[in-house]
């Protein structure tokens, strides 16, 4: 970008209050994109960074795909906006009749939000209307986990499980609680693909079940595999022991796939890989390769019913969007859908996914690296942390990794990988590459 440009965004880099980022520091070494095609970013200073994390998870067919930019085009050229409250247009009905077809069993019901926090708090109400409607109204209790990232709305930070996200916000939703997480390195580290030890973690929800009863209880929520805590992959058979318990009690059990879904782990959705089906599950991200916002609310039958049948009061969700089903987010998710599925994208990330996990293992002894983690095209590689710095390592291999040309991103010391589905092999080894000499250099 020429210099004179770029004088105009320097001049002032605190208007814009950024998420997550502490502005001064950013300020002091701006990074800044202007482009995106591909696997590729376009730096204000004209570099090209390889995309390691698919922005934040969420463009997983990379970036710029023709099919989507045109479908956003003519969208916006044939009607821009249009509400969905007593009135509706064709293709989010179309949208989420598709995104029903994709569900491996029963999640027929879709409702629209616009990012991953709206659709985990639209969950977590749906749960304790759905629990009234049934005549369950003493279950108003919602059980996160430890360590489970939930978005930022007061629910999804209620039911979530970090600390740093909750601490200075107050008392939170009353009335949650949380199961133990499900990281264990002394027994699982450097374990590929799913850990062997630690189904039985599920059954911590037994212990909140005898301290709270049953009968208080609405809904659990988790990550089937928890990704910006740091890529937590669940233990065999962890989920489907989570559902047993969640059927003996009469426990809604609500999957968390905003990072999940859309081909992250070589399948549609994290429910048929791990064959568990949950009762709510929600989305966003991927629905529309992040190209205009967007999320989504998947429901069991039986919930849907429960309200369409239910009492008088209780068929109309008191609850939406001005921009639920918005006509561009939905012609954005139709394409994405299209592409995912003309081009084979969830295949691609199945068949690449045992060279990921080589390319991640093969960093196993490199400076630092305490435990490495894979699953789909997810990687997490924890470093040692310096003692009274945490993350610290960890950011400097980001900043180190930025200016080789690979984006990488971090939580704690644990760097988290989840490059586009659209990966080739040259372009993962270049990621493992650059992150293991970059190791050689952090202190
Ligand atoms: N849930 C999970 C599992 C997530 O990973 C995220 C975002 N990383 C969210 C919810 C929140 O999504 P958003 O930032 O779109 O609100």
């Amino acid at each position: 970008m020429p210099e004179a440009a770029n004088a105009n965004f320097a001049n002032n880099l605190e208007a814009f209050w950024m998420p997550f980022t502490a502005n001064r520091q950013f300020k002091a070494n701006p990074r800044m994109f202007v482009g995106a095609k591909d696997m590729h970013y376009t730096t204000a200073d004209g570099r090209q960074i390889l995309d390691g994390t698919a922005g934040l998870w969420c463009v997983n067919a990379g970036h710029g795909r023709p099919r989507i930019v045109k479908a956003v085009q003519d969208q916006v050229a044939e009607m821009d906006y249009a509400p969905a409250f007593q009135m509706g247009h064709p293709k989010a009905f179309e949208l989420a009749a598709r995104l029903s077809a994709l569900m491996p069993q029963g999640l027929d019901h879709v409702f629209f939000t616009n990012s991953g926090s709206e659709s985990v708090d639209t969950a977590l109400k749906i749960a304790l209307a759905y629990q009234r409607a049934i005549g369950q109204g003493t279950r108003t209790r919602l059980i996160g986990r430890e360590r489970g990232y939930h978005g930022v709305g007061f629910g999804g930070i209620s039911v979530g499980g970090i600390v740093k996200n909750r601490a200075v916000f107050g008392p939170l939703l009353a009335g949650t609680d949380h199961i133990r997480h499900t990281h264990d390195p002394a027994r699982n580290a450097f374990t590929r693909d799913e850990p062997e030890h630690g189904a039985e973690l599920a059954d911590d929800l037994e212990r909140l079940v005898a301290l709270h009863d049953a009968s208080t209880i609405a809904a659990v929520i988790v990550e089937p595999v928890a990704g910006s805590t740091g890529v937590l992959i669940p233990p065999k058979g962890y989920l489907k022991r989570l559902r047993e318990i969640c059927d003996r009690h009469g426990i809604l059990l609500i999957f968390d796939e905003v990072i999940t879904g859309f081909g992250r782990l070589g399948r549609g959705f994290a429910t048929e890989y791990f064959d568990v089906v949950p009762d709510l599950m929600t989305t966003a991200k991927g629905l529309t390769n992040a190209t205009v916002p967007m999320g989504a609310v998947m429901a069991s039958k039986t919930i849907y019913d429960a309200f369409m049948d239910g009492p008088e009061n209780m068929i109309e969700l008191f609850h939406g969007y001005t921009y639920s089903g918005h006509p561009v987010a939905a012609a954005a998710g139709l394409a994405t859908l299209d592409e995912y599925k003309e081009e084979g994208l969830f295949e691609r990330a199945d068949e690449l996914a045992p060279y990921w996990a080589d390319g991640i293992h093969s960093l196993k002894g490199a400076p630092h690296v305490i435990d490495l983690r894979n699953l789909g095209l997810i990687g997490g590689i924890e470093l040692e942390s310096i003692p009274g710095k945490p993350t610290a390592r960890a950011f400097d291999a980001f900043l180190r990794c930025y200016d080789a040309g690979v984006l990488i991103r971090t939580t704690g010391d644990i760097i988290a990988l989840s490059p586009p589905l659209i990966i080739s092999k040259g372009q993962i080894d270049q990621i493992i590459d650059t992150i293991g000499t970059v190791l050689k250099e952090v202190a």
